[in-house]
């Protein structure tokens, strides 16, 4: 035990901050050493969970190594460990060191990012990044951009300044609000029915109402059908509704999808509707060379949200908003109240009049930190590592006789079901009530199968729901993922799989 001189402050003297920084960044140097043996999930239950730490508000000070260690006894072991080389949910991110350490200092100096003169370089570096990461995706360089905490609150932003442009030249709706227009045609917008749940939420939150988002049919391979948009504009055009965004996705989250934005952006244009690209997921692939050569042009939007927080190696929370309409996120969220007025300098850019956010955390700093580490090259690099090792388990899955392929997307993203070689010989000459009663038990079996496999502790997978039925998922994407933990991966797929197959009695007319 350390003794420090008091401090008269009431916080830490700078000794015992420097003695337990050091004390943490070694715990978790060893954590990161061992981290391929901890579990990735935990199976606790919530009330066990809730007993073991919920403890009494303390009215005294507790010594900070108790603190320290109960975190590493009762909290750590008790997560969900999304920086783990084994984890392949939803989509796989990571936290780099750069990015991590890039945190402490931000927390460090606690500078607040909501005018250029409460924080002048925090400014100035958020312009900078997202100069580098629109030349990334092949954007104007000088496109208007934000960072946020999110892909979700970026799509709600974009669609309120399509709203804001849409809106009939005699409404303002900024000053009036939407409600009690007589002359206010109804709103829509467009969307195919694999887009993120993001876009529903935001209509919610806009006025616009679930009703008034219209779900595009998608493809086989679960992209938007442009000529299904073209009937649904056409059609609400004739009725007399207001469309003001369509929302096209680059990487839908149940199967990394990615919608044809050329087809799109043209009915787009032709009935002057903006349109909002999300690239949440898909946006940073094009770095990987052999992507780019059939990469969507994403500068035809209005506007785009990429993540750096999912793809880009950078910790939580981090989004990139584009809008290639010069001002219209200003026009619609500027608002300076007396106490926030700065004398302007020129290429000074205030952020908080591009969202609805008021304190800002200096979120650029860590995307300087990482491009800056990795170079665009170093950051191609590792998402085409990425793309490699997808592509051989995908060639291993593939050439089994027990397992198929969903839906192939050409980012880290596998989508599978297992569905045994029996049924599958069978399923050609099913009748259409037999089919629907096997799918009832591959559904069950893929769920069991995914249940066993997050319950080794050895992977973290999840699943979706689409047109085939229950599907297993496996997003590839954190920077410490190796060869031989996707063939570990592999190996457990196929054992567990061949189990659970073992112990499902089939129907008597299988057999
Ligand atoms: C992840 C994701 C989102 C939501 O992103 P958040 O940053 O978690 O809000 C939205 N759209 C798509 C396509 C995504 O993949």
């Amino acid at each position: 035990m350390h003794h420090f001189q008091p401090n008269k402050s009431g916080d830490w003297t700078s000794e015992e901050f420097e003695y337990y920084g050091a004390q943490l960044l070694s715990l978790l140097k060893r954590h990161f050493d061992h981290i391929r043996h901890l579990p990735v999930s935990t199976s606790i239950s919530p009330a066990e969970l809730h007993q073991l730490l919920d403890q009494p508000l303390p009215e005294q000070a507790l010594p900070f190594s108790e603190t320290l260690q109960e975190t590493w006894d009762h909290v750590i072991p008790h997560l969900t460990h999304w920086n783990h080389p084994s984890f392949h949910a939803y989509f796989s991110n990571s936290a780099s060191y750069p990015g991590i350490l890039a945190d402490l200092l931000i927390s460090s100096l606690n500078v607040n990012a909501m005018v250029w003169k409460s924080a002048p370089a925090a400014s100035t570096l958020e312009k900078v990044v997202l100069k580098w990461l629109a030349e990334m995706i092949k954007l104007d360089p000088a496109t208007d951009g934000v960072l946020l905490n999110g892909a979700s609150l970026a799509t709600f932003y974009a669609l309120v300044a399509a709203r804001d442009l849409h809106a009939p030249i005699d409404i303002d709706i900024r000053n009036e609000g939407l409600i009690g227009h007589t002359n206010l045609p109804k709103m829509r917008i467009y969307t195919s029915d694999q887009a993120h749940s993001s876009v529903d939420k935001a209509a919610i939150a806009l006025g616009i109402g679930l009703n008034n988002v219209v779900k595009i049919s998608s493809n086989e391979n679960y992209q938007m059908i442009p000529t299904e948009l073209k009937k649904a504009l056409e059609h609400d055009l004739k009725q007399g509704y207001l469309p003001i965004a369509v929302i096209a996705t680059v990487g839908t989250t149940s199967t990394g999808a990615v919608d044809p934005i050329q087809p799109i952006a043209k009915l787009c244009r032709k009935h002057g509707v903006w349109l909002h690209i999300d690239a949440a997921y898909g946006g940073f692939w094009n770095l990987v060379p052999e992507i780019e050569m059939h990469a969507e042009d994403l500068s035809l939007g209005d506007s785009l949200v990429v993540n750096p927080h999912k793809v880009l190696y950078t910790p939580l929370e981090v989004t990139a908003l584009f809008c290639k309409r010069k001002n219209a996120l200003a026009n619609s969220f500027r608002l300076v109240p007396e106490y926030l007025e700065t004398t302007k300098e020129d290429g000074s850019t205030d952020y908080m009049d591009y969202s609805l956010q008021l304190g800002r955390s200096f979120r650029s700093l860590k995307l300087w930190w990482v491009i800056r580490t990795f170079g665009k090259d170093g950051l191609a690099k590792q998402l085409t590592h990425s793309i490699d090792l997808t592509k051989w388990l995908s060639a291993e899955i593939a050439d089994h006789p027990d397992f198929i392929q969903i839906a192939s997307s050409p980012f880290a993203l596998i989508c599978l079901r297992v569905i045994p070689r029996k049924i599958q010989a069978f399923l050609p000459t099913a009748t259409p009530e037999e089919r629907a009663l096997l799918g009832g038990y591959i559904d069950q079996l893929n769920r069991a199968i995914l249940e066993k496999l997050n319950q080794t502790g050895t992977t973290f997978l999840s699943h979706t729901v689409v047109k085939q039925g229950y599907v297993i998922r496996i997003s590839i994407g954190n920077i410490h993922t190796e060869f031989r933990d996707i063939e570990r991966l592999w190996e457990l797929l196929k054992k567990i799989s061949g189990e659970t197959i073992q112990q499902l009695t089939l129907p008597s007319f299988v057999d």
